[in-house]
Order: C-alpha cells, then structure tokens, then sequence
C-alpha cells in the first residue's frame, strides 16, 4: 500500500477541496443517523396510544437536537395527528438536507480525483516524451497505452470514490454505533456480530469478480485484435482462402470469451444475495432478542425500530468496505507500477554543463565510433572515422542493415556510441542541448510518420504553428509535391489518416521531406526517403533540393545513386564498416560496390528513357 503514499502531494494540492469534502461527508451522514431517532419517538407515541398502554419511561434520543425538537413539540399541546404530521415532515427535510449534502461531497472529493487524474496523466505524458527512442523499442505499445488510460483510471478510484466510501464509511458506522450503544449495549454487540463477516465476504466475492473481469478484458482484447487484422488483412485471407480458418480461429477465441463471461455472471449473481443474506440475519436478531426484551418491557420497541434502521443503513457502507478495499489494491497494483515508470531515467539527457544556445555548426567528425544495439548485442557501427566539412555533401550508401540509419540515429544523439566520439565543430554532441542539437538537423527518417492533421500542419510540425502558408507551400514545391496537394480536394487544409486521404508512399515521402526542409537548418539527414518516389518525380526534387542544399551540411542516405547531383564525398558500409570511401572518380577507380551499382544504374535510366 506504500506505493500510494505517492499520491499523498496531490491530496494536499487540493487540501481545501478534500477538507470541504471531509466535511460534507460528516455532515451528511450526521442527518442520515437524525432520522431513525424520530422514527423511534413516534413509535413510542403511537405505542402510548395503544389500548391498555401503561405510561413507559419517556422516549430519550441519544442526540441534542432531537431532544431539544422534542421538547419542542411536546410543549405545543398538538393533537396526535399533528404530531404525527410534524415527525413525517422532519424526516423528509433531513432527508432533502442529506440528498444536498451529498451532492456536495461528491462535487468536492470525485472533482478533485478528477483534477488528480488530470495531473498524473500530464505527468505520464511527459515522462513519455522525455524517454529514449531505445525505450520505445522495448514496451509494447498496448503496454504503454495502459500505463496513461487503464494505470491512471483505476487510481482514480482510490482518489475518488474509495477515499469518499471510505470516510463515509467510517463516520457512518461511527455515528450509527455511538447511537446504538447509548440505547442497548448488549443488542448492539449481538446485531453487529454478522457485519464483519459481510464485509469479509463481499472482499473475496470482489475479488474473484475483479480477477474474472480482468481475464475477460483479456480475451476481449484478443477478440478485438484477431476481428482487425481480419478486416484489415481482408484481401489476404480472400486470395489464399483462408475464411474457413480464420472464422474457426475466431470461434475458439470467442468461444473462451464466452465462456469466461458467463463464470463472471455466475458469481457476480452471489453478489447481492450473500448481502441480503447478512443483513436478514442481523435483522432476525435484532427482532428476535430485541421482541424478547420488548415483552417484558413494551418501551423497547420503539428501540427495536431504530435498530432495524440503523441495520438496513449500514448495509451500504459495510458491503462497501469490501470492494472499497479491492479497488484501493488495484489503485496500489496501478500507482506501483506507475511508480516503477515516472522513476525510470532517459538513458540521454542533458548534461548540466550544457551549452544552451551554442550554434551547431562546423565540421561533422566521426572518430573511430563503435556502437552495438544494447538488447540485441548486433554491431550497428564499427571502427568508424567520417570527416565532414561544413557544406559538404556526403552520400553514404550500403546494403539494406549494414548501418545507415543508425549512424544518422547516432547523429542526433537518439542512441550514445559505446567508443569514439562524435563531434560538430570539434565539440562533442554532448555539449550541446538536446533541443539545440536536434532543431539545427533537418532529419527525414526512413519509416515515414504523418500526423492525422491537415497537411499544412503535418509541414508546419517543426516549426511555428503561426508559419504562414507561403512557407508551407514554398517547402512543398521544393519537394515536388505542391501540385498534388493543390489537387487534393481541401488543397493544404485536407485531412492525412484514417479520417482523410489516403495517400501514396512516394507523397508521405515528400511531405516529410516538405516538413524537413522547412525548418532551415544547419545540416540536413535524409534517410533513404525516396525509396517510394518514381525515377522522374526523384530528378525533379532533386533538381529543387540541390538549391537548396547549396549551403548546407547534408548526409545523405540512398541505395540508389542520384543522378546530375554532385556530391562532395561517398561512403560505402558494409556491416557497420565502411568499405569504400571517397569522391565519385575515386569510387569509379576503385571498382567495387559503387561503380558497379553506377553502372548498373546509368543502363537502367538509359533503359527506361527509350
Ligand atoms: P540500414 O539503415 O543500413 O538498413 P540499420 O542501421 O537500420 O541499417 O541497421 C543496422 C543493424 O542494426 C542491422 O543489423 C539491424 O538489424 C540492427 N538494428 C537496427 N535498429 C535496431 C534496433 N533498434 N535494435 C536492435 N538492432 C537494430
Ligand atoms: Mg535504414
């Protein structure tokens, strides 16, 4: 339980709400005890009515007020009927008096579990986004997912209802209890017998109910995952004739859902008959010793009344102490393992002797930089020494895993090497801040990522949101994708995703490209990120990018060499090494991988202009 001792600073951010609700709590079940000790007074008068009544002991409340309201009315010489009349009413405005309190306990407590909810998911967001590429890599995204929706909700429970049930609980029994042992010490210690025992049972009723609903989430989840994949994977299953296996596929999984769903149905329906069960029993004996005493002394029966009320009140709060204290254990459950999450450190970060507004700018030096992936042992970078002068091109070319993207990863620091150093104007990387780092290198990664956004925004991503669309459109005609925008039904203001177009790997590709170059950096990183785009849409862009490029750093990654661009250096990896290094006429002399792939490739363009 100590995990949710963490919470404790959220319960003091929001001290006046959670004191206020405090309060309401208490005075509204301070009403709810008022009002069985009414009822009992007008047993008593009416019992002194009955025919051969003999004048008990006047009827004692435990309370001041009700006293004192007595008193009151008995000084009115009323007739009975009026009485009787008062007491109904005075019973319906304490219970009108409740109901507002009540609306105000949960307005206070269940609104500040809400603002604590807010909050943690704010903190989780954040933590989130302050964590390494490499710690993505690792969780599951449906893991992740949990952490800031399932994780989050179910501590609600414990800041919101549990905390309410639970001071509710206590005052309540503490108010119903003081009540009952000022009238009858020994009745209340033999109604109250059964209680614990309810409180018991509903905990491992819930129990078993919690552990059910948590395996039918499961199943549900499976049952969600397999109907997807075959909608989405529709044309698979249809060209290889797969229907008959998919749908048996989902008849097991949705037959064990089923299964499932009705154990849980079998026990929750113990639920509410166990408790019906407690309560009876608590009531036969209020009656049944309670009748005995009353035979041999007739004022008790108005005690006997109120008993059976306090009984029938408590039943709530005390069925409540068991599933109170499952949903504080699955608060705990949540809060440790979100505990273990908000703990963990990026593995890169700022040094505290950062730079903060140095510019990145200069030479680009790799000296001899190893790095191997730390979960699969595989050796990404090895031995590698790369020299960049500012405005350089460098066109780095390799085999698909000998290394390219990671060294365009190590570049920006998503990932540290194990040996060597890089550095940007003879600085390491890491005198500079991440931000400053990061925002002076336009990076277009391999695997294309558009946001469900319009497109102007998708552009506009790295920059200002206030950018004007003379911008955006610039960006786009530099990446030769303005006119197929311009013809997309809303122009730049259409939708990408689920929701909107649906467009071509070679349009994503260019898009990011427009969301890269619209930056103005200092050194642009374009991994692969034409792959998609045809020969001729490829010289047009590239014709664009080499003005622009004029003054910049770019490294560029490719497994297909870019005709009418000249680039100042080449490199060749091979499993993490470089094979080749040098310029175009170099490579040529050498006559291995690069002229072989530039010969092959000037057949092919001259193939396919005929
Ligand atoms: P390229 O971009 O040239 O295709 P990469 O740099 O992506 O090559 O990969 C180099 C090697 O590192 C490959 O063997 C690949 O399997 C491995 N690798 C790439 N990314 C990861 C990663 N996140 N975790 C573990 N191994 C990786
Ligand atoms: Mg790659």
């Amino acid at each position: 339980m100590k995990e949710l001792a963490s919470l404790n600073h959220y319960f003091w951010k929001y001290r006046k709400r959670f004191f206020i609700g405090i309060f309401f709590v208490i005075a509204s079940n301070y009403f709810a005890v008022l009002a069985p000790q009414i009822t009992g007074y007008v047993i008593s008068l009416v019992q002194q009515r009955l025919p051969g009544a003999k004048p008990g002991v006047p009827y004692n409340a435990h309370d001041g007020i009700v006293n004192s309201f007595i008193r009151l009315i008995n000084g009115n010489e009323f007739s009975f009927g009026w009485l009787i009349a008062i007491c109904s009413l005075s019973i319906l405005f304490i219970a009108i008096v409740r109901g507002i309190l009540m609306f105000f306990m949960r307005q206070t407590i269940i609104v500040m579990s809400r603002h604590i909810e807010f909050d943690q998911k704010n903190q989780v967001f954040d933590q989130y986004q302050r964590l390494n590429t490499s710690f993505y890599k690792q969780n599951s995204t449906g893991d992740l997912m949990n952490r800031i929706s399932e994780d989050v909700s179910r501590v609600r429970m414990y800041t919101g209802p549990a905390v309410m049930y639970l001071i509710n609980l206590v005052t309540l029994i503490g108010f119903c209890i003081v009540n009952m042992l000022s009238k009858d010490v020994n009745l209340t210690l033999l109604v109250l017998a059964p209680l614990p025992l309810l409180a018991i049972t509903i905990y491992k009723v819930n129990s078993i109910i919690n552990k059910k609903s948590e395996s039918i989430q499961q199943h549900l989840s499976n049952l969600t995952t397999n109907a997807q994949e075959s909608y989405s994977g529709i044309r698979v299953i249809k060209s290889f004739v797969q229907e008959k296996a998919m749908l048996g596929f989902f008849n097991h999984n949705s037959e064990q859902y089923k299964a499932n769903a009705i154990s849980l149905a079998k026990v929750e329906a113990l639920y509410f008959p166990s408790m019906a069960l407690m309560i009876g029993i608590s009531t036969l004996i209020t009656i049944f010793v309670g009748g005995m005493q009353a035979m041999e002394d007739p004022s008790k029966v108005g005690t006997i009344v109120e008993f059976v009320i306090y009984i029938n009140m408590l039943t709530f709060p005390v069925s409540a102490i068991g599933w109170t204290a499952s949903m504080i254990q699955r608060a705990a459950a949540s809060q440790k393992r979100l505990n273990e999450f908000l703990q963990i450190e990026p593995a890169i970060q700022d040094h505290p002797t950062v730079l903060e507004d140095e510019p990145v700018s200069g030479t680009i030096e790799f000296k001899h930089v190893n790095f191997t992936y730390p979960h699969t042992g595989i050796k990404a970078i090895q031995g590698l020494n790369l020299s960049v002068s500012r405005g350089e091109k460098v066109l780095i070319l390799g085999k698909t895993g000998s290394g390219k993207s990671t060294l365009a990863q190590l570049l920006l620091r998503f990932y540290e090497p194990d040996q060597g150093t890089i550095t940007i104007g003879s600085k390491p990387l890491q005198l500079y801040s991440l931000k400053q780092l990061r925002s002076n290198i336009s990076y277009v990664q391999q695997d294309v990522f558009l946001f469900s956004d319009t497109v102007a925004n998708n552009i506009r991503f790295g920059v200002s949101e206030h950018t004007t669309i003379e911008r955006v459109q610039e960006a786009a005609k530099s990446a030769s994708i303005h006119e197929e925008i311009m013809g997309f039904e809303n122009g730049y203001e259409t939708l990408i995703g689920e929701r909107g177009v649906t467009l071509s790997g070679g349009q994503k590709q260019r898009i990011s490209i427009a969301r890269a170059l619209i930056k103005a950096p200092e050194i642009v990183l374009f991994d692969d990120c034409l792959s998609a785009v045809d020969a001729k849409t490829e010289k047009h862009i590239i014709g664009h990018l080499y003005e622009y490029l004029k003054a910049k750093t770019a490294l560029i990654v490719t497994h297909r060499i870019f005709a009418g661009f000249k680039f100042d250096q080449i490199i060749v990896l091979e499993d993490g090494i470089i094979i080749e290094q040098g310029t175009h006429e170099d490579l040529m002399n050498l006559n291995g991988y690069y002229a072989e792939l530039y010969k092959l490739q000037l057949q092919t363009d001259r193939e396919s202009s005929f």
